[in-house]
């Protein structure tokens, strides 16, 4: 775990570069966007890697206009995430203006289980992704038109177009729908989003388990083939023997937090004490394409304990917890008051134990006798803006920041 005193904001965000259109080989060419779309041309027809955030889909389309009149033959998710499947629809309405054959949609067979599963939680898709990506109110957090693939398959898939190769693997990592693609003559990987410079996101606070092993293996089954060129999910092409760099630390990263956590499972140490034991090697987290910006240690570590234990602490008070506003209220009636919490508080927070801190304010928050109090609520406010402000995951960020205003508009109605 990196320990908060020492985490600090990176200096660039590399995961999100600025929008550009790139020739990253003859007839090859990447457009930076959120996230990341190839483009290949061939004698016979383009080739779309990925399509970006919905709201991207038209720009996308007029940047593959500038460069090329070919109809576009296929597109491919990566993965069926929201920023890289939703900007298809601009891409379908090209072909139908031009009267192109309607381009093939492909993917991995569980895009479609993936995009049923968006369905049937529309809603909280919506309310989980407003706070993580902090989308303000009155704009749509989550699509919800989905152009389901018109082809999938399992393991591998592979075809031919003009003189090119397209061989799709399916692997999971960020996704259990993953497919990376390998252009042999062209010796470019699109690796989606198994490389996407942060360290790798193993499943977040809102989101569903991930694959750190399965990830691994599909990174370093990329560098085997010893691409010269990798177009990854997010940031910036990767050339030559970065790649070889790039692929397989971020596989040690994470094959090293597997096993640190399994190894401690194993000795029946609880979840607290395997987040505060195991740490990113120093040289693994020095890396800018491994910086906690988006995933982190301490969530991947969440990540892997969750795939293989359940949710019990190692506290049988917890197993059936009384109601936190019954135990905020015996803790604020035996401390006096309010007062008393708020002022350590303060204290804490003065000499840097921000967390600490917020803990106490808690109990006075979650006693419904002191809940309304506007000095609570502020204090709150404040601690969380701080550790937002020392915070390098936008992730973390985000549901802090969130929560600071919440608390900040209470505080202003509050007595
Ligand atoms: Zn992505």
């Amino acid at each position: 775990m990196i320990k908060e005193k020492n985490k600090k904001k990176p200096q660039t965000q590399p995961t999100f570069p600025q929008y550009k259109v790139e020739e990253v080989a003859p007839e090859v060419y990447c457009i930076t966007a959120f996230g990341n779309v190839g483009f290949i041309v061939t004698d016979e027809g383009v080739v779309v890697v990925d399509t970006a955030v919905h709201q991207m889909g038209e720009m996308i389309r007029n940047d593959i206009r500038k460069i090329t009149d070919k109809p576009i033959h296929s597109v491919i998710y990566t993965h069926g995430h929201y920023d890289h499947a939703f900007g298809v629809s601009a891409l379908l309405k090209d072909a139908e203006e031009r009267g192109d054959p309607r381009p093939r949609i492909i993917a991995h067979e569980n895009v479609v289980r993936r995009f049923n599963r968006y369905q049937e939680l529309q809603s909280q898709q919506e309310f989980i992704n407003r706070i993580q990506f902090s989308v303000p109110e009155g704009t749509t957090a989550v699509p919800k038109e989905y152009y389901y693939p018109d082809v999938t398959y399992h393991d591998r898939f592979s075809f031919r177009l003009g003189e090119l190769t397209f061989e799709l693997r399916f692997g999971m990592g960020e996704t259990d729908d993953a497919t990376w693609i390998w252009i042999p003559e062209k010796r470019i990987v699109f690796s989606g989003d198994f490389i996407l410079w942060s360290f790798p996101n193993i499943g977040n606070p809102f989101k569903v388990q991930r694959y750190e092993t399965e990830w691994a293996e599909a990174l370093e089954q990329m560098a085997s083939l010893h691409p010269e060129v990798l177009v990854p999910g997010h940031g910036p092409v990767i050339r030559g023997e970065k790649i070889q760099k790039v692929c397989l630390n971020t596989a040690r990263a994470l094959r090293y937090l597997h096993e640190e956590v399994v190894k401690r499972l194993n000795r029946g140490a609880w979840i607290e004490q395997i987040l505060e034991e195991v740490q990113l090697p120093e040289d693994l987290a020095k890396k800018a394409y491994l910086a906690p910006i988006y995933g982190c240690p301490t969530f991947v570590i969440h990540g892997i304990h969750r795939r293989y234990a359940g949710w019990y602490d190692g506290n049988p008070s917890h197993l059936y917890p009384s109601k936190t506003t019954d135990i905020a209220k015996e803790v604020v009636n035996l401390a006096g008051g309010p007062e008393a919490l708020l002022n350590r508080a303060k204290a804490l927070k003065e000499s840097g134990e921000v967390q600490l801190a917020l803990h106490l304010v808690d109990f006075v928050l979650n006693n419904p006798e002191t809940a309304s109090l506007k000095d609570a609520h502020d204090l709150k406010a404040g601690l969380l803006q701080t550790r937002a402000d020392a915070e390098p995951s936008f992730i973390s960020r985000n549901i802090l920041l969130n929560s600071a205003s919440r608390e900040r508009q209470i505080a202003r109605g509050a007595k």
